[in-house]
């Protein structure tokens, strides 16, 4: 049975949290209320283990939401961001790092002529649409049903991540007027997407091109070809937003893998490493168009900031051919157990390198229709029984497991073993239901 709130560390820090952090967290997804438990606070971590303030142990699948590539506290990273805090953690004025970064990304991603870094993916977002309404002088975007761009009020609407957990359509305090200026295709709707860049004058189409925030939900065949067609016809920017494809699919993201380019490129998660670090970039003549080169205005104190730079220097660092191959196999060895640990039970195991969705369906997923579809009690069951047994999922069906480069084959083992028992707990339940 469940443990009462103060039986544990746990349930104590989070009586202690709800009375003075709303729900008890600082980001919902964190909350854990769709799996119907409480959160787990955490003491510390190292490669794909997380230890909570109870000792309990835990393989890790949500790695900071997808940050960590690497593992938990790397070394090549820690002695990066130690020796950076040595020399000073804030100077507000430029720094060799930046450059460096700047050019690294620059060298994985043909689209990225030109970098502006922020602390937030969020604030990547922000930039992106204002540089693209800037650019084009018209102010409507279009985005996709099950996407999630951060909390940028005119993207909320149909959000996937912890807006489609807690089945939010989109969030009050968003004025009517910056909504009206969002228009919310369905993924993978060929038809609807081409009707809504003919009725609409777009500044931007913007779309993870590898959706992730609805679960995992690739694109039909042709239809990232068919945004930039789209783009390029009605004189509207394509935003692809790598948040989390980017450094993580491939060495150049999800634009290297599929082979479409972006005019603006959101990055967030890997490239800070596991600190504060987002970026947007783009083609050189738009990215000039930010302040101080141009009129639009874009800055933040913290941006560009020496620690999570060396952090994310010091991640791609790492990041070379054999390290996604390495990532693809961990993925697919990963993937291609859990359906095998599902039996006979229904679900749709949908991977990409360092990317899983078990989606509890009958049917593939193509959209964020389909993924609400799915059976969440059955999920948040089988979430709750993977916690149980050590393994520690991201808690909703509306997200991706983040393997890492850290998941040993041990690890990996004992996730299926944990899985397997875990479907069969299901299997047990359904029979006697
Ligand atoms: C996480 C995420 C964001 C927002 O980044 P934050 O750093 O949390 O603001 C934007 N887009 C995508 C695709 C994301 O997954």
């Amino acid at each position: 049975m469940t443990a009462s709130l103060t039986d544990t560390r746990s349930g104590e820090l989070y009586r202690r949290a709800l009375e003075v952090i709303p729900g008890g967290v600082n980001s919902p997804v964190r909350a854990m209320r769709a799996i119907g438990r409480d959160p787990i606070f955490i003491a510390r971590a190292d490669g794909a283990e997380l230890v909570d303030v109870d000792g309990n142990r835990f393989v890790d699948y949500v790695c900071s939401w997808g940050p960590l590539i690497l593992g938990h506290a790397h070394p090549h990273v820690l002695q990066a961001i130690t020796s950076a805090a040595e020399r000073g953690t804030s100077f507000g004025a430029p720094t060799s790092g930046e450059v460096e970064l700047a050019l690294e990304v620059a060298r994985r991603m043909d689209a990225v002529e030109a970098l502006r870094m922020t602390s937030s993916g969020t604030e990547a977002t922000m930039t992106a649409i204002r540089l693209a309404r800037a650019a084009t002088g018209r102010t409507r975007v279009l985005k996709f049903a099950g996407a999630y761009h951060g909390h940028v009020d005119a993207l909320l609407a149909q959000a996937g991540s912890g807006l489609a957990t807690q089945a939010l359509p989109s969030s009050p305090g968003v004025p009517a007027a910056t909504a009206a200026e969002t228009v919310v295709v369905a993924w993978n709707d060929a038809e609807a997407l081409v009707a809504a860049t003919e009725r609409h004058g777009l500044a931007a189409i913007i779309a993870e091109p590898l959706p992730a925030n609805m679960g995992l939900v690739a694109p039909a065949a042709g239809f990232l070809e068919l945004l930039r067609e789209r783009a390029d016809a009605v004189g509207a920017l394509l935003v692809l937003d790598e948040v989390i494809s980017g450094f993580r699919v491939a060495r150049g993201g999800a634009q290297e893998l599929t082979g479409v380019r972006a005019d603006l490129t959101i990055l967030g998660k890997v490239i800070g490493g596991g600190l504060p670090a987002a970026a947007l970039g783009g083609r050189a003549e738009l990215m000039h168009m930010l302040a101080p080169a141009g009129e639009v205005y874009q800055a933040g104190t913290l941006s560009g900031n020496p620690l999570a730079v060396a952090a994310g220097l010091a991640t791609l660092e790492l990041l070379d051919e054999p390290a996604y191959l390495r990532l693809a196999s961990i993925t697919d060895q990963l993937a291609a157990g859990l359906s095998e640990a599902a039996r006979s039970y229904p679900v749709q195991v949908a991977s990409l390198p360092g990317l899983i969705t078990v989606f509890f369906s009958e049917s593939p997923v193509r959209c964020l229709e389909d993924a609400q579809a799915c059976d969440l009690e059955a999920h948040a069951r089988w979430c709750r029984e993977l916690l149980s047994r050590g393994v520690y999922p991201p808690p909703s069906q509306f997200e991706a497991w983040f393997p890492s480069l850290a998941h040993t084959p041990e690890q990996i083992e004992r996730t299926l073993a944990a899985a397997a028992a875990a479907f069969a707990c299901l299997e047990r339940a359904g029979a006697s239901r």
